[in-house]
C-alpha cells in the first residue's frame, strides 16, 4: 500500500473539488482465462487489442489532472497484462488503486501487488462445487481461497468480492462472517445483466439461474448486514448503500440519480470512455480534457441522471456518494475498516 503524505494531501484536495470525476474504472484488457456464467467478456470473439504501457501512463496523467481520486483496474483480468506491475506502480502514486483478480494470477504477480492499495479477489461462495460451476473452471475455488489467504499472510491488503445472486444470496451472511472473523474484508457486487444494445464493454450476461427472484429476502439480508456492520469491521459497504439497497429490493424505489459521466466514468481496453460500461463510448481518454465541459457531455449527463437501466452496485455507490459530503461519508465509514488493517500491520 502506498499512502505517502503527498498522496493523502492531494487526495484530500481532490475530494473537495466540485464538478470533477472522482472515480474511474479502467478495463485494461479484454483477455480473461475464466469462463464465468455471469460474464460476457470471454464470449466476445474480438481480437486482443490493448493500449501500450506508454499510452496507459499518458491516460493516467490525464485522469490525475481531471481530479480523479480512485481508480479500479479491471478487465478481463488486468493481471494478465505483462506490464501490470509498471501500471500499478504508476497509478498508485496518485490514486487510491484497487485491482481485481479471479484468484488465478495474483500469486504470480505478488511483488507488483505490494504497491496497490487494495486487491479484490472474486469469490462468491464457500461451496467449492458451486463456485467452480459459476466460474466455468475446475479448481477456481481452491485457487481463490489459497490466493486470498496467501496475500493476507504476506501483509497485502486483500479482500473478497462476492457477486450476490439468487444462487448464493442465502449464504452471504455466513460467507461474510467467515471472512471478517479472519480479518479479511468483504466488498460486495450484485448480479445484473446488461440491457442496452451498444455497450462499451459487454459484461453482464443474462442468466436465469442467477437472476434475483427473492427480492424481499434479499432486502432482509441487507438489513442484517447493516446490523452486523455496527458491530464488526471489514464489511466494505456504506450504511447509506445498505439502506438504499434495502429500499430498492423491498419497494422497487430507486433513491438515487445516476451520476455517470459526472462523478464516475469507464475506460475500456482501447482507451474509449463511456459514462458506464452499458453506454456507448463518447470520447477517448486523450480527447476527454477538451470535451469534459462540452455541451454534448452536459446533455448526456442530464440523460444519464434519469436513466434507470441498471442498478450495478459500483455505479449506485459512486452516485450516492458523489458530492463532497459523500466523499467524507466514505472516509469516515472506511476509517473503521482502515483501523483494523493498520492494527494488523503493527502486530
Ligand atoms: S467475470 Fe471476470 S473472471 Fe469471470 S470471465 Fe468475466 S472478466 Fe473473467
Ligand atoms: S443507470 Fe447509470 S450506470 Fe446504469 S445504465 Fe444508466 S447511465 Fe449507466
Amino acid at each position: 500500500m502506498r499512502l505517502s503524505v503527498y498522496k493523502v494531501l492531494s487526495l484530500f484536495k481532490r475530494s473537495l473539488a466540485l464538478n470533477k470525476p472522482h472515480h474511474v474504472q479502467w478495463m485494461l484488457t479484454n483477455r480473461c482465462n475464466y469462463r464465468c456464467k455471469s460474464c460476457g467478456v470471454w464470449r466476445e470473439k474480438r481480437p486482443v487489442m490493448e493500449l501500450s504501457t506508454k499510452k496507459v501512463k499518458e491516460g493516467l496523467n490525464i485522469l490525475h489532472r481531471l481530479g480523479v481520486m480512485e481508480i479500479v483496474l479491471s478487465g478481463g483480468n488486468p493481471l494478465l497484462r505483462e506490464d501490470i506491475g509498471e501500471i500499478i506502480d504508476y497509478a498508485s502514486n496518485h490514486f487510491i488503486t484497487t485491482i481485481y483478480d479471479n484468484g488465478s494470477q495474483a500469486l504470480r504477480k505478488i511483488e507488483a501487488l505490494r504497491k496497490v492499495d487494495f486487491v479484490a479477489i472474486s469469490l462468491d461462495t464457500l461451496d467449492e462445487k458451486k463456485y467452480d460451476h459459476l466460474k466455468g473452471i475446475h479448481g477456481a475455488w481452491k485457487n481463490a481461497m489459497n490466493t486470498v489467504q496467501t496475500l493476507h499472510n504476506q501483509g497485502i491488503t486483500v479482500g473478497v468480492s462476492p457477486t450476490i445472486s439468487q444462487l448464493n444470496m442465502y449464504e452471504i451472511l455466513d460467507f461474510t462472517e467467515y471472512f471478517i472473523e479472519r480479518e479479511i474484508p468483504v466488498l460486495y457486487c450484485l448480479y445484473q445483466h446488461d440491457s442496452l444494445p451498444q455497450p462499451l464493454f459487454k459484461i453482464g450476461e443474462n442468466d436465469k439461474e442467477l437472476e434475483i427472484i427473492d427480492k424481499e429476502d434479499l432486502a432482509g439480508i441487507f438489513t442484517t448486514l447493516t446490523k452486523k456492520k455496527r458491530k464488526n469491521r471489514g464489511i466494505l459497504i456504506t450504511r447509506k448503500m445498505l439502506d438504499t439497497l434495502n429500499e430498492l429490493y423491498l419497494t422497487g424505489h430507486r433513491a438515487w440519480d445516476c451520476k455517470a459521466l459526472q462523478s464516475f466514468f469507464m475506460i475500456d481496453h482501447l482507451g474509449r470512455v463511456a459514462g458506464c460500461h452499458l453506454q456507448e463510448p463518447v470520447a477517448t481518454i486523450f480527447d476527454l480534457p477538451n470535451m469534459w465541459q462540452s455541451q454534448r457531455l452536459e446533455r448526456l449527463r442530464k440523460t444519464y441522471q434519469k436513466c434507470t437501466k441498471c442498478s450495478y452496485m459500483c455505479y449506485m455507490f459512486y452516485s450516492l456518494h458523489a458530492n463532497v459530503l459523500g466523499n467524507m461519508e466514505i472516509i469516515s465509514d472506511q476509517w473503521r475498516n482502515a483501523k483494523t488493517i493498520l492494527k494488523r500491520a503493527k502486530n
